[in-house]
């Protein structure tokens, strides 16, 4: 699921054309019908975050190598314009992947989630 997420298909079926454009989802999976937008306006908050993270943590890995491989001969200027280049662009070619990666995780802990759930049946509860 993660995989088919981190190769911008659907979570769900692992089929192609979930992006209606570069950043933009579908509406719904064309192939397994999977409702893509969570009807949430801040749903993707975490995207953003899990992008975040990803892209400082490979400028960081990216930083610590230079900085070890040209030591002390570092090129400060071009790891400060290089550094400040990589991350806007990290940050937006990252995007949609963190937005197809999101969707697998959610839609993993919902499914673990109702497993849990149908374990352990709260009484007098009603099922939907
Ligand atoms: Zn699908």
């Amino acid at each position: 699921m993660l995989l088919r997420a981190m190769l911008r298909r659907c979570p769900n079926c692992g089929s192609r054309g979930i992006f209606a454009g570069y950043v933009a989802l579908r509406e719904r999976c064309p192939q397994c019908g999977l409702r893509l937008h969570r009807g949430e306006s801040d749903y993707f908050i975490g995207a953003y975050l899990l992008n975040l993270v990803a892209v400082e943590l490979l400028f960081a890995a990216l930083l610590a190598t230079i900085f070890v491989a040209t030591y002390p001969e570092t090129p400060w200027a071009l790891l400060q314009w290089g550094g400040l280049v990589l991350m806007l662009a990290g940050a937006v070619l990252c995007y949609p992947f963190s937005k197809a990666i999101w969707l697998a995780a959610e839609l993993k802990t919902s499914t673990w989630l109702v497993v849990w759930i149908s374990r352990f049946p709260v009484s007098g509860a009603t099922t939907l």
